[in-house]
């Protein structure tokens, strides 16, 4: 696979009065900065294959090799200079930006931070050439045996700016973020082959067929990229300037955060939270809340009704007609999302009303929540020393009284005083999570799964989960790499694997665990995320029993009154406001 034959620019400086109209960048903050700023320098040269490496989450080295159409020898050291671009030349070109560079600061910056060598051979050249910078200062230039394209390596990241290495995340969250910005980017450059090795491990590879389902199924995994809708081709404005394409997921595929939906802008990366509100509009109504859609949304617009250059990292983008663009994409979501989403099937009868009689397995009589895990309650709460997190018992729970369900979402209850609903999620999710925080010092219950379940996990969340597995561990997790991002299951917590589809709870786990990072709260993230998974869902049909027992365990919490993530468990009615909304008073 070879570049398009073009032989390069050549690089200059920009002239005073263009350097002084570009947002000032201060573009490596981290180590995926580097990365992606390397990658786009391979993306402008024309490359179609480009190979990262990247060891100690980038502060031990980086590498960036593209096939791309290389530098000339003689311009290997002006290409670091503040400012020297060969992809703008005067003023008006930054009106008109078609390349994903056009700042000339992306090498400065990098050796100004670390370490630094390039190689380089371009069509003309007979050899390669190579330049390196070591402390911000020119080390060594010369000839260099190096194949067609270019090759940077990086290294002693930050280690002259010990500020910034103090704010790096931990190494499962750099390589987080490394990982999240290569996959992006191979979504939006589908033609191109991509490989990404972290400390040696395999992440992404993805083909370079020029296909974008196969590149989403190089990032999104093989379970969730074929059910992705395609966008419609087309225009969506009355001007016909802005087309929208791209891959969306159906209304029952989606995520419990925003990461895994990306932007594209003439081939840019970017973020923009209007977008992402944009897209997630089009799925009014569709989506259960707090969930998200996942895909990646590409956007053309004339090269000069878009403002590149208003963000120090290139990550965000000005419109001229904002509204259009916006109302483009969600018509062309909206279009895609309603064709293509399965009409969700009513799997009740039409007397789905009354009650399911339990399910005849196991011990007779086994209730829900003998099913998902949880024995009944000692009345009296043991107190032990796991509890220390819990508040001592402050609020109780006065005794209830079943008297139905609603929507198959709130226990109706009566009380001494007047009406109780009882959202049956929040409900178990708080006995769930006191469950498990009780468990903890002992040791939380653990249960072999008989088949593991394989469970493959998208670039960013491969990174996140291996550099996790003592936290994972520590709650009862066995997994083990298997492939290239496969993770074999092997042992769950017992109160998760009793939900049943252990690989599916297992990649909504993981889901949860895909925020930014960690801290001393990262604990405590991770006993809520297995409480929302072990607790019985809204839409759920309870039988009397299951609900009485609910209640029961409800009442033995130490908090009953509130969910793990501080949502009520229970809406009062007193019998006061009753009588008074019934003008009986
Ligand atoms: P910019 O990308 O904004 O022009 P950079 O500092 O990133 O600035 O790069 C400076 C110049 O070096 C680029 O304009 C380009 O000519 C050249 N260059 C950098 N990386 C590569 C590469 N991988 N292949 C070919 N040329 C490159
Ligand atoms: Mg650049």
């Amino acid at each position: 696979m070879t570049a398009v034959v073009t032989s390069p620019a050549s690089i200059r400086p920009l002239p005073p009065d263009v350097a002084a109209q570009i947002a000032a960048g201060e573009v490596i903050e981290r180590p995926a900065a580097v990365v992606k700023e390397l990658v786009e320098n391979a993306l402008d040269a024309g490359a179609t294959a480009i190979d990262i490496e990247v060891a100690g989450a980038g502060t031990g080295s980086i590498v960036v090799s593209d096939n791309g159409r290389g530098i000339p020898s003689d311009q290997l050291i002006v290409a670091f200079e503040r400012h020297a671009t060969s992809k703008l030349t005067n003023i008006d070109d930054l009106e008109r930006v078609a390349t994903l560079g056009f700042r000339g600061e992306a090498l400065a910056s990098i050796a100004a931070a670390a370490d630094i060598e390039l190689r380089s051979r371009s069509a003309g050249d007979g050899m390669g050439g190579r330049v390196s910078f070591e402390g911000g200062v020119l080390a060594k230039t010369g000839p260099a045996a190096q194949q067609r394209g270019t090759r940077v390596e990086v290294t002693r990241l930050f280690e002259r700016q010990p500020a910034r290495l103090k704010f790096l995340r931990t190494a499962a969250s750099e390589n987080a973020a490394i990982a999240a910005s290569v996959a992006a980017l191979a979504l939006g450059y589908p033609a191109v082959r991509f490989t990404l090795r972290l400390d040696g491990r395999d992440v992404l590879t993805a083909p370079g067929s020029g296909d974008l389902r196969d590149a989403a199924r190089a990032v999104f995994g093989e379970a969730a990229a074929p059910a992705l809708i395609a966008l419609p081709d087309g225009s969506f404005t009355s001007r016909g300037a802005v087309t929208v394409a791209g891959l969306v997921s159906p209304s029952h595929v989606h995520r419990s955060n925003r990461s895994q939906l990306v932007f594209f802008v003439n081939g840019r990366l970017i973020q923009s939270r209007r977008l992402a509100f944009a897209v997630e509009t089009a799925y009014q109504g569709m989506l259960p809340v707090a969930r998200h859609p996942i895909g990646v949304v590409k956007i053309a617009v004339p090269l000069d009704e878009v403002d590149v250059n208003i963000h120090p990292t290139k990550a965000e983008v000005r419109f001229r007609f904002e509204n259009e663009v916006f109302a483009a994409v969600e018509r062309s979501v909206r279009d895609a999302v309603s064709a293509g989403s399965p009409v969700p099937a009513f799997q009740q009868s039409r007397f789905a009303s009354f009650p399911e009689p339990p399910p005849a397995h196991g011990t007779a009589g086994a209730t829900l929540w003998e099913r998902v895990g949880i024995e009944p309650v000692p009345h009296a709460p043991v107190v032990n020393a796991g509890m220390a997190a819990l508040p001592p018992r402050a609020e109780t729970l006065p005794p209830l009284r079943v008297v139905g369900q609603v929507g198959a979402t709130f226990v109706v209850a009566e009380g001494p005083d007047g009406l109780y609903l009882v959202d049956q999620h929040a409900a178990h999710e708080r006995v769930m999570y006191e469950k498990i925080l009780r468990e903890r010092s002992p040791g939380v219950e653990q249960q072999p799964l008989l088949d593991p379940a394989m469970v493959q996990l998208t670039p960013r969340q491969d990174a996140l989960l291996a550099g996790n597995l003592d936290t994972l561990a520590a709650f009862g997790f066995e997994v083990e790499p298997f492939g290239e991002r496969i993770w074999r299951v092997r042992v769950m917590p017992a109160v998760l694997a009793r939900q049943g589809d252990p690989a599916a709870r297992f990649t909504a786990f993981v889901d949860d665990l895909d925020r930014e990072d960690a801290g001393p709260g990262r604990d405590e993230r991770v006993v809520k995320s297995l409480a929302c998974h072990a607790a019985v869902r809204k839409g759920k049909i309870l039988v009397p029993d299951e609900m009485r027992e609910l209640l029961v365990l409800l009442e033995a919490c130490q908090a009953p009154r509130t969910c793990a993530h501080g949502r009520p468990t229970v809406v009062h009615f007193s019998a006061a406001l009753l009588e008074r909304e019934f003008l009986r008073r």
